[in-house]
């Protein structure tokens, strides 16, 4: 396996935090290299239209915003490759990030890795998963059920703004949500519950995803957790947005996760974490707030700690 060269300042990946880290180590002259995972700038390529980014008052597609910060990275000289971190050595300097092909070798390194869908678990989903109707993405998949009913599962903004998107094409949308009201902002919950297309199904939790044997789903077997009533809602797709979970398995060890999994961070700092010169930032380190301006506020902090300690250490 290949060494290369030390990088100053290495980012593991591409979302709202990842993008700002690169802008201002970027603009430091630190020269970062961003690795880029599955998922090229990270969840919100796969939101519709995003409201609350401060400085777009008519909002601005998730897709659009992902590609005007990498733009502005590459313009203060970012280096982009695609690959997987598959494990870390962080007792030798300097830090070494194995990847499935070579091992690349950082006096610093932002870990801002973002976080990946959670799924149900229940039978047939799986199997059903990826092009055979379950998904979880209404912006990449939605346009597929055009007249068609579907079903979002969860009660959070992301199944608000999900089973929304989806009133777009769909002809009927179950919002099927464990309890008897929403978790999403009040704002979302609103424009969701009062929405003619949405029919929510309160108390009830995903049971079966039915179709298997055809290889496509035909319905969604749920209970009503109150009664222990089954039924099947009669939908040819189901849009899982139950939460995520964080990206953080290939540097645990070293670094600490808490019982969620997010990384924990030490020095009573939001983005230090025990090894000096490595930071952590975004969505795979906040289980609090975790929107893209609070991500990209950690991208920001973890990119100056990280010029600082390299000023001090011999960036
Ligand atoms: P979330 O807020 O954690 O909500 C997850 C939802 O899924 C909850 O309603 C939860 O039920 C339900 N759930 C969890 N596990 C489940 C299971 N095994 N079976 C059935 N239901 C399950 O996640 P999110 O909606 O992805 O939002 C994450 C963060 O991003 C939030 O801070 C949110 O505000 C933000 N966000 C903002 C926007 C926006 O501002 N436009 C859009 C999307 C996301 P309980 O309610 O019973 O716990």
């Amino acid at each position: 396996m290949s060494h290369s060269p030390v990088e100053n300042v290495v980012i593991i990946g591409t979302g709202c935090a990842g993008l700002t880290a690169a802008i201002y180590t970027g603009r430091a002259n630190l020269s970062p290299l961003v690795l880029e995972g599955p998922l090229p700038g990270g969840q919100l390529t796969t939101t519709s239209e995003v409201e609350n980014f401060p400085g777009f008052p008519e909002g601005i597609d998730g897709f659009q915003l992902m590609d005007n910060l990498r733009q502005q990275a590459t313009k203060f000289g970012t280096r982009f490759e695609t690959t997987l971190v598959t494990s870390v050595d962080f007792s030798v300097m300097p830090r070494k990030l194995v990847t499935s092909d070579r091992v690349i070798l950082a006096k610093s390194v932002i870990i801002a890795t973002g976080a990946s869908p959670r799924m149900t678990g229940i039978p047939g989903e799986k199997e059903l998963y990826g092009g055979k109707g379950v998904t979880t993405c209404a912006t990449c998949d939605g346009a597929f059920y055009k007249k068609m009913e579907v079903a979002v599962i969860g009660g959070g903004d992301s199944a608000a703004e999900e089973a929304l998107f989806l009133t777009r094409f769909a002809s009927k949308v179950y919002l099927v949500h464990r309890r008897d009201s929403l978790r999403a902002s009040k704002i979302m919950a609103d424009r969701a519950t009062s929405h003619e297309k949405i029919t929510c199904v309160w108390d009830s939790v995903p049971v079966a995803v039915e179709g298997v044997e055809k290889g496509a789903v035909s319905g969604l077997q749920v209970k009503n957790v109150k009664t222990g009533a089954l039924s099947t809602l009669p939908v040819k797709g189901i849009f899982v947005a139950i939460g995520h979970v964080p990206n953080t398995q290939p540097f645990t060890p070293p670094l600490d996760v808490d019982h969620n999994g997010y990384f924990k961070p030490a020095h009573g700092s939001h983005i230090q974490t025990k090894v000096p010169g490595v930071y952590v930032a975004g969505d795979c380190a906040d289980h609090v707030y975790r929107q893209a301006i609070t991500a990209a506020g950690m991208g920001c902090a973890a990119a100056i700690e990280a010029e600082r300690w390299l000023a001090e250490h011999g960036g």
